[in-house]
């Protein structure tokens, strides 16, 4: 199947795997990130560690993050006010302290990414910006079954411009008995709707079958008709690896929650291509912390961005939720993307492995692996159920395994490099195989 994703840059070789403990625990020896598990709080079930898969949907707690938010609270308590200019990290600026770290996940250079908001919200503001359609090039184009959000973004967006989204909106299906998308058929849907296209608009990893797209490829195809190019990478950022950057994106956001372990509904991240760091054609809606930031306190009227990603900030930097993305970010700047990436395939491929053997031996495990194969995938696998579905999920649950159930019958489990453990997913294979 031609699902020609994102890592082509890194070479992944498999391995010929031994389903025993002594060679997950081998596994564990060999890897170079194995030391910041013990950065992280695990939940706990019947007093011992769970089996945590879940980190697409919640990643876990960095140990640091209760210290980093405590600095802040303490500068409040002490300084009041004047914690935006004299506190340890001056609020006034504080979201410059995460740009930098932030272009390193989603390859990007500082300029093109501001910390801000939450990604539905930012969504939005992006569509402001770079969904500009007029009678002739309305249509937007995506995945069909994108996430809730994205559905909901893309409809309202499209009324909202008076247009009607039975028309506007094209969706990409999968082909018949097929789970994932085929990158030729996003490619000539796009060649077919060119004229009236004036977004086209995709994940960069799809959170319900864990597909990886190829954003390179469906950006240059996008731009071959002159049309922009904008991805949600909820489930790509701090997971595959992404060259926003060198692959033209014009646009892109993401969340920081999931891979990027910054706490519920923690702040949220957008790239904007450098191509429009001083474009001050585009519509923006705008809010005084996008202000030119010298006279940011001049309180005049006439807004005037600062260049680049940060000329689309809105408010005020929330200084909580930002602490603790910045020790996430920081703990990705130690660990290395490249690092991330390369681990996340190898578990990827172990628990796949892991897997596929405990199928062979437990017929009553009814499972399809309906991610698609590498370079298709990132560290995610979506496991098709049968009948005994929500049977099999709840053992997992009893038996300490932390998956996340999608309805209407989808299993989606994520190892994740940097806290995850290769014997933690030994474990989990042979709470497959005891399921009866
Ligand atoms: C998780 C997720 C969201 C969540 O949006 P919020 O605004 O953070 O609540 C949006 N889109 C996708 C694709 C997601 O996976």
């Amino acid at each position: 199947m031609d699902t020609a994703g994102t890592h082509k840059d890194i070479t992944f070789a498999p391995m010929n795997f031994e389903n025993s403990l002594s060679f997950a625990k081998a596994l564990d020896e060999k890897d170079g990130l194995r030391h910041f598990r013990n950065e992280f709080y695990f939940p706990s079930h019947k007093g011992k560690p769970c089996y945590y898969f879940t980190g697409n949907s919640l990643g876990l707690q960095p140990k640091a993050a209760e210290s980093a938010i405590k600095v802040e609270l303490d500068d409040w308590k002490n300084l009041g006010v004047e914690g935006h200019f004299r506190g340890t990290n001056p609020w006034m600026y504080y979201h410059k302290f995460l740009a930098e770290n932030a272009a390193l996940v989603v390859g990007a250079k500082p300029i093109e990414v501001a910390v801000m908001n939450q990604l539905s919200s930012n969504l939005h503001f992006l569509f402001a910006s770079f969904y500009r359609p007029d009678n002739r090039r309305f249509k937007v184009i995506m995945e069909a079954a994108a996430f809730p959000s994205d559905m909901y973004l893309v409809e309202s967006q499209v009324k909202f411009h008076g247009f009607n989204p039975e028309e506007a909106i094209i969706e990409v299906k999968p082909r018949e008995g097929e789970f994932a998308l085929r990158n030729e058929d996003i490619l000539q849907a796009i060649d077919e709707h060119k004229d009236q296209l004036a977004l086209v608009f995709f994940s960069g990893v799809q959170y319900y079958t864990g597909q990886v797209f190829d954003i390179r490829g469906i950006t240059a195809k996008a731009h071959e008709h002159g049309i922009t190019a904008g991805f949600d990478l909820a489930h790509a950022a701090g997971n595959i690896e992404l060259k926003l950057h060198d692959w033209d994106v014009d646009f892109a956001a993401w969340c920081s929650y999931k891979y990027l372990n910054s706490g519920p509904g923690s702040v949220a991240g957008v790239f904007i291509n450098e191509r429009y760091a001083n474009d001050n054609s585009l519509p923006r809606l705008a809010g005084w912390w996008g202000h030119n930031e010298e006279e940011r306190f001049r309180m005049l009227k006439g807004y005037k961005p600062e260049p680049g990603a940060a000329g689309w900030q809105v408010s005020n930097a929330p200084v909580l939720s930002m602490a603790v993305h910045k020790v996430s970010l920081e703990i990705f700047a130690r660990a290395g993307m490249q690092h991330v990436v390369e681990k996340g395939r190898q578990l990827n491929a172990w628990m796949d492995f892991v897997i596929r053997d405990a199928m062979r031996s437990n017929p009553s495990l009814e499972l399809q692996i309906i991610t698609p194969e590498f370079p298709g995938r990132g560290c995610q696998l979506s496991l098709l159920t049968g009948e005994n579905g929500k049977k099999l999920f709840d053992f997992m649950t009893e038996n300490g395994v932390i998956a996340d159930w999608r309805n209407p019958n989808v299993i989606r489990m994520a190892p994740v490099a940097l806290y995850n453990s290769f014997e933690d997913i030994y474990h989990l294979g042979r709470i497959l195989q005891s399921f009866k």
